[in-house]
């Protein structure tokens, strides 16, 4: 594919003459839970009334609770490698960086680093690298693979691996996807091409064309998720989104699916990286929510991904907006998990520099108190719900008869598992309020699934 840019600044151009009236029109075709045009989804980026603002951001949390109901799914990154041979302006890892401690993981210290998940009770990775791999080239990364589902703590493991790593080809796509990974993720950055040359110095990641279709190709090898997203400060970020959902649109159009998930990084400060101090199209806490409150709207079957990179106060707004992933107790450095390694080890390995620095059972309190359900569910993938199947079920709202059943009894586990008090009686308690909410006979069942989790058995999914 490529972007169409003509028709992105044609849309732009008559975006802001949008009155109040059609801006609510726009809203209450949103509720439908249907998505809304392209034309729409820029005339809603460009509202600058706050009133209007607030009513977008109503209408996407809306939206979220429409498709996905109140859970919220948590992961942990786990970066194996920060070598990278690339030279992207904003990041700590690329090539020319002095500033920054190079380390590759062992197969043993990336085993070592699940233990210290699963010990927070975390049962989903998404495992980062830079793009080198010494040595063993991709090997390195199927081998890698292979460690974090091979460790076990009791009745823990991680049950799903999604992966951020470098574009692929067909041929090594169809490599990747024998290791049972869930989604492969990777960020455009930016989709402008002239300010993706100027940012992308040399190394493979120079070639805007072979990662704009890397997903294209990831479907034709057989991978059923991919997730997309932008690096929001590099470009103008109405641009941004609107490119992002032309990229939706062809996706859609070619393989019947969109992505599983977007994800909407700002750029952080890196170490060894001016540029990442003060990037030049800067967004603002306001457009930010804006961004994540319109793309909600814009596709609504589509999870939204926030990480670490942002503050405790602004992923607890980004809850209400329609975010449904996030990360947490995360470290962004290779062996970050390793206990006391201090704040100076960090800074001198990580990609850039922490938003939220809570622990994992801080970040889940945090969520029970915003009455949102902390969800380790990997249920739909483990039973083949994956792709189109899984967006047949999002898009008129019907998955969350799996999601939220699902996430109460992944609660469950990490309760009994690793919760202490106070939080173990608030999040029983959530889960008991939840149950009321259930059909008659999901609730029967999931009451039974309950009564099993108490007795000690684990890992049981709808
Ligand atoms: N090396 C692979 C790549 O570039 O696609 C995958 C790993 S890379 C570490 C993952 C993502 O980190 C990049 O896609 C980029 O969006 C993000 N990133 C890099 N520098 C950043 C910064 N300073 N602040 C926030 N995110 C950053
Ligand atoms: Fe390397 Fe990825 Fe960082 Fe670019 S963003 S320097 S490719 S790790």
């Amino acid at each position: 594919m490529t972007v169409n840019d003509g028709e992105i600044n044609e849309i732009l151009k008559s975006a802001s003459a949008r009155t109040p009236e059609e801006i609510r029109g726009i809203l209450q075709k949103a509720r439908g839970l249907k998505g809304v045009t392209a034309s729409e989804s820029a005339a809603l980026l460009c509202a600058n009334d706050k009133t209007l603002i607030n009513e977008i951001f109503e209408t996407a949390k809306h939206v979220k609770t429409g498709i996905y109901g109140n859970r919220l799914v948590l992961f942990a990154p786990l970066y194996i490698s920060n070598v990278c041979f690339n030279e992207c302006v904003y990041c700590a890892f690329r090539a020319s960086n002095k500033e920054l401690e190079r380390k590759e993981l062992t197969q043993e210290e990336i085993k070592s680093e699940v233990a210290r998940l699963l010990k927070q009770g975390h049962k989903r990775v998404l495992m980062v690298a830079g793009e080198s791999y010494t040595g063993k080239g991709l090997q390195y990364v199927f081998e890698s693979v292979k460690s974090i589902y091979s460790v076990t703590d009791g009745k823990n493991n991680i049950r799903r691996v999604n992966v951020n790593i470098a574009p692929l080809t067909v041929e090594e796509f169809k490599e990747l996807a024998k290791y049972n990974i869930g989604t492969f993720q990777l960020f455009q950055e930016t989709y402008h091409k002239e300010t993706y040359r100027k940012l992308h110095l040399s190394g493979k990641k120079a070639d805007y064309d072979f990662r704009l279709n890397a997903m294209h190709r990831a479907f034709e090898a057989g991978l059923k998720d991919v997730g997309i997203g932008a690096l929001f400060g590099l470009y103008d970020y109405k641009y941004e989104v609107l490119a992002m959902l032309q990229h939706i649109k062809n996706l859609e159009e070619n393989f019947s699916v969109g992505p599983h998930t977007i994800s909407v990084p700002r750029v952080e400060p890196a170490c060894g990286s001016p540029f990442s101090e003060k990037p030049p199209y800067a967004v603002s806490d306001e457009d930010f929510k804006k961004i994540i409150a319109v793309l909600r709207i814009s596709v609504p079957y589509t999870g939204i991904i926030l990480s670490t990179r942002e503050s405790a106060a602004m992923r607890g707004a980004a809850l209400e907006l329609g975010v449904s992933q996030i990360s947490g107790g995360s470290r962004i450095d290779p062996g970050g998990y390793e206990e006391e390694r201090g704040a100076d080890k960090e800074k001198k390995l990580a990609q850039f520099t922490l938003g939220d620095h809570r622990t994992l059972e801080e970040v889940i309190t945090d969520i029970v108190s915003h009455g949102y359900i902390p969800s380790f569910c990997t249920g739909c993938y483990r039973l083949g719900r994956v792709g189109k199947d899984f967006m047949d079920l999002a898009k008129p709202g019907l998955i969350k008869i799996h999601c939220l059943p699902n996430a109460m009894f992944t609660f469950a586990e990490y309760l009994y598992d690793f919760a202490r008090e106070p939080l173990k009686s608030k999040g029983f308690a959530l889960i008991n309020k939840m149950m009321d909410d259930l059909p008659p006979e999901t609730r029967y069942n999931a009451s039974a699934n309950l009564q099993e989790i108490k007795n000690g058995r684990r890992d049981i999914y709808f």
